[in-house]
């Protein structure tokens, strides 16, 4: 029986024998390549964006036929993140990202759930991406969602229901913290999700070589700042 690491080796051989994503462009365009940034980089790139963003000074985007018909042969993107699926929390607004630069999961609460670990697997093991930021976010629906089930015994319709386990439990490691408890489980539940990609065993060879970093923030709808939260 193939061992998990085999798996997603295979699922990266895959993805270079473009069966995931298969090429589509003209033989003779040259595919993007993997990025070369270290996980520090990585993150510094985000942010940098993010502090772009925040100063109103937009990065011109480059979505050009060119810029497309090279995509089109294959992504390599430098950062893989899982967020929020609300409309005021664009991940690639946030950090400036152009086409092609971050691999995005996005659900309601930025849990993962098992699609989503592919998903970040994926990112990491066939894209090569060198890091992971698990982006929660200020006044989250869902997180004020799972609040008020745990402290009013609020009914949520059984079809939501699965977008809110999750972050039940972050809700509940937090509750008797001071402060407001929306936001304290916004940032728990971030650092939970961080924490608990940091402990899978897919990835925990990258991380001790240095070669995968996962990180948690926060991002505040007002400022427009993107937070790192220590885990
Ligand atoms: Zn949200």
């Amino acid at each position: 029986m193939a061992s998990r690491r085999s798996t997603l080796g295979s699922i990266a051989c895959l993805a270079c024998a473009g069966l995931f994503g298969a090429p589509r462009a003209r033989a003779t365009t040259t595919p993007v390549s993997r990025t070369t940034l270290t996980p520090d980089q990585a993150i510094a790139r985000l942010l940098d964006g993010n502090r772009r963003f925040v100063a109103d000074d937009p990065t011109p985007i480059d979505a050009g036929a060119g810029r497309r018909e090279r995509l089109a042969a294959g992504q390599a993107p430098f950062a893989t993140i899982i967020c929020c699926a609300d409309s005021r929390a664009p991940p690639e607004t946030l950090v400036q990202a152009g086409l092609g630069e971050v691999f995005v999961a996005r659900v309601a609460g930025n849990t993962i759930p098992p699609v989503d670990l592919a998903t970040v697997a994926y990112g990491v093991e066939a894209l090569g991406t060198p890091a992971v930021m698990v982006l929660g976010h200020e006044a989250c629906g869902a997180v004020t969602a799972a609040v008020e089930v745990v402290t009013r015994g609020a009914i949520i319709p059984p079809i939501m229901q699965p977008m809110l386990g999750p972050i039940i439990f972050a809700v509940n490691a937090v509750r008797n913290q001071p402060g407001d408890l929306v936001d304290n489980a916004v940032r728990e539940n971030a650092k939970a999700g961080a924490r608990s990609l940091i402990r899978n065993p897919d990835f925990a060879e990258k991380i001790r070589v240095g070669t995968l970093k996962v990180v948690a923030a926060r991002y505040d709808l007002h400022a427009g700042k993107i937070e790192l939260l220590e885990l």
